[in-house]
């Protein structure tokens, strides 16, 4: 079914927020890290030959019984008690039936009135504030398999002349975490949410049950959002934006929505519950499919999977390979690393705090990995739309720059060459410095024929530093940084100025 038209007028934010209150909700597709797949022991690899990873039970062949993978089972209860939720002491799997041609069974495999994990919560930091985002369950599911649709210009089933399927994916564990409706955040809505799945990021990260790449779909975020009038104390009608697949897109997302909204309501109109196309690329948010709550997906406990019960004594072992509590672990980590609140903040707030943990892991100084991470490679995810941790950059390479540094074979400016050189592709931080020929020279033979060019070249100059205004070396170093390319040992330049002198 088509909805209605896409309608982008937008009402200012600020208007917004003068007359309406924001509702969000977030529901977080996790894709598990396992060796094998939810039901079977197909290997759980996305990617590769087209349906190799297969057999009767992904592929939903007649008389195929499933099996539940109990490392899936593992990771989901320790996501349930990082996120401070209860653990069911019994629950069971749901068909959850509808027909789609990537989902071979005619049903998911997931969980419906019977979660394992449900009444948990996540402390959220905005800015140095705290929100309390309450989470009403994650549950276990299976991942769909994916279509190619092919011969349109555009990869959408529309204007193509054939579809394929490929069921590699189909199977591969998922955990879902629903948030309860997040209120009061009024205009750092926007900022909440996207603050929420940065940081339940970094909780999977730590917790090491998935890869967590959104650029890559193993975090998928779908937003929702609703606003009712300012003080009302109403839910409003929701729209629901899938797949939302950066955590700057979860923060553009709601604000576009709110905005949209805003519009439809102050004219009058109301919104359509149904679900929402996001556009990385213009920023806007399409109509997808009309959703009510009352869709009927018939669900009915699963017959061939054996309820899970996991006993308290392995809850509770899980509960102690839990990592550090989020809060606890920021507050030593800033100690240890000497940062201000300020500096903190921006760490967290700019989503690098892990890539700053591990930049320091590959040997780089806290503030040097911090440097690198908020200045040249921020302002290089703001030019490009894309968030930190998907630059094409790992945080051993921004080490090796570092290093590079401090070894004095590269200077600040050349460092950020090397960077400019590792983003584009030309391989390593070293590679990039031999093929770019970037090294700095220190040698004192090379430097020594420039920093003689450069008095000959500068008479006068050199008659000011013979006389002792030694302040005047810096027009003979400039001199000599030009002819060098900018590739010299700066402090090595200005000893020799100053022993050719003899000052
Ligand atoms: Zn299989």
């Amino acid at each position: 079914m088509t909805a209605q038209t896409n309608d982008t007028a937008l009402m200012p934010f600020d208007d917004v927020l003068a007359a309406y209150d924001p509702a969000l909700g977030l529901e977080v597709h996790v894709e598990l890290n396992t060796a094998s797949k939810m039901f079977c022991g197909c290997p759980a690899v996305f990617g590769g030959e087209p349906n190799a990873g297969v057999c009767p039970t992904c592929l939903g062949l007649p008389g195929a019984m499933p099996v539940v993978n109990g490392k899936a089972v593992e990771s989901a209860i320790r996501i349930g008690l990082a996120l401070n939720c209860e653990i069911a002491e019994w629950c069971r799997f749901a068909r959850k039936n509808y027909f789609y041609p990537d989902m071979p069974k005619n049903f998911q495999t997931s969980q419906y009135d019977e979660p394992i994990c449900f009444d948990g919560y996540m402390d959220v930091d905005v800015d140095g504030e705290i929100y309390r985002v309450e989470i009403e369950r994650a549950h276990m599911e299976e991942d769909t398999g994916k279509s190619l649709h092919v011969g349109g210009s555009t990869g959408r089933i529309h204007g193509a002349d054939h579809s394929l399927v490929d069921y590699n994916r189909a199977g591969i564990p998922l955990i879902e975490i629903v948030t309860r409706p997040i209120l009061g955040a009024g205009e750092k809505a926007p900022e909440v949410a996207k603050a929420y799945v940065a940081q339940l990021r970094e909780l999977i990260v730590a917790l090491g049950v998935s890869e967590a790449r959104m650029d890559q779909g193993n975090l998928r975020a779908d937003v929702n959002l609703s606003l009712s009038p300012k003080g009302s104390g109403t839910l409003g009608t929701r729209t629901e934006t899938k797949n939302v697949n950066s955590f700057r897109s979860v923060e553009r997302a709601v604000r576009f929505e709110m905005q949209r909204h805003a519009a439809i309501l102050s004219g009058g109109g109301s919104i359509l519950q149904e679900t929402r196309h996001w556009h990385e690329d213009t920023g806007i948010t399409t109509s997808g499919r009309v959703k009510s709550d009352a869709e009927d997906y018939r669900y009915f406990p699963e017959p061939d999977l054996v309820p899970v019960a996991p006993s308290r004594e392995w809850v509770e072992e899980l509960r102690g390979t839990l990592p550090e509590n989020p809060t606890v672990r920021r507050a030593r980590l800033q100690a240890e690393w000497g940062f201000s609140d300020l500096e903190m903040r921006d760490t967290i707030g700019a989503g690098a705090l892990g890539l700053v943990v591990e930049t320091i892991a590959a040997g780089a100084a806290p503030q040097a990995a911090r440097k690198w991470w908020l200045g040249e490679l921020a302002r290089r995810s703001n030019e490009d739309g894309v968030d930190l941790v998907d630059l094409p950059i790992t945080p051993a390479d921004v080490a090796r720059v570092q290093a590079l540094v401090d070894e004095k074979v590269v200077n600040d400016k050349l460092a950020r060459q090397v960077l400019e050189g590792v983003l584009a592709g030309e391989g390593t931080p070293d590679e990039v410095v031999e093929k770019r020929g970037l090294a700095v020279v220190s040698d004192d033979g090379a430097l020594g024929a420039a920093v003689d060019n450069a008095i000959a070249a500068n008479p006068d100059v050199a008659d000011k530093i013979r006389d002792g205004k030694v302040a005047a070396a810096g027009a003979l170093i400039g001199a000599v940084m030009k002819e060098m390319r900018g590739q010299a040992d700066a402090g090595r330049v200005r000893e020799l100025i100053l022993e050719k002198l003899a000052v």
